[in-house]
């Protein structure tokens, strides 16, 4: 989401992105961590384990529920936890748009709050500049291995990679 808001900001065009991994709530009962959408919880099953007492989020979909919502076992359960989720997802991409002028401050997020290396903002930054400077060529052969496919889990680096 952070590089979608900067790459975004620098081409002035709305960017989209896949961001349906809300649903684990349904399939998994996976539930994101207000501020951190990258990391899920397990809570639990509606039989018989049940990790939390009470909810760890107030967001409106949290706010309008109770602890036993999320146990419930008529169906209902998985798609307010994947409602919880999607309203997190977008709360956090409204966050990092908000900061996508501020380096520093989105520079800062990144770290603490998403947890993503400090490099990472300067890294996608550098990428579209030397891309508005040299063209695509230039960008994938000085950026060729964050281009290679995951079939080296070592070289595979994501952005954070970046010398
Ligand atoms: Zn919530």
């Amino acid at each position: 989401m952070i590089m979608t808001a900067l790459v975004s900001r620098i081409l002035d065009m709305p960017l989209g992105f896949d961001a349906s991994s809300f649903n684990l709530g349904c399939t998994a009962r996976k539930f994101f961590m207000p501020g951190n959408v990258g990391t899920h919880y397990l809570l639990g099953s509606k039989n018989n384990e049940h990790y939390l007492s009470s909810m760890l989020c107030d967001c409106s979909v949290c706010q309008k529920i109770n602890i036993s919502d999320i146990y419930e076992d008529t169906g209902k359960s998985g798609a307010i936890i994947s409602l919880h989720n999607l309203y997190c997802t977008i709360e956090e991409n409204r966050i990092i748009n908000c900061l996508a002028d501020d380096i520093k401050n989105l520079t800062l997020y990144a770290h603490t709050i998403a947890r993503k290396d400090y490099n990472i903002v300067n890294n996608t930054l550098s990428i579209l500049s030397d891309y508005s400077t040299h063209g695509l060529e230039y960008v994938y052969n000085k950026y060729t291995m964050l281009f290679i496919e995951k079939v080296d889990q070592k070289r595979f680096k994501n952005l954070s990679g970046i010398k």
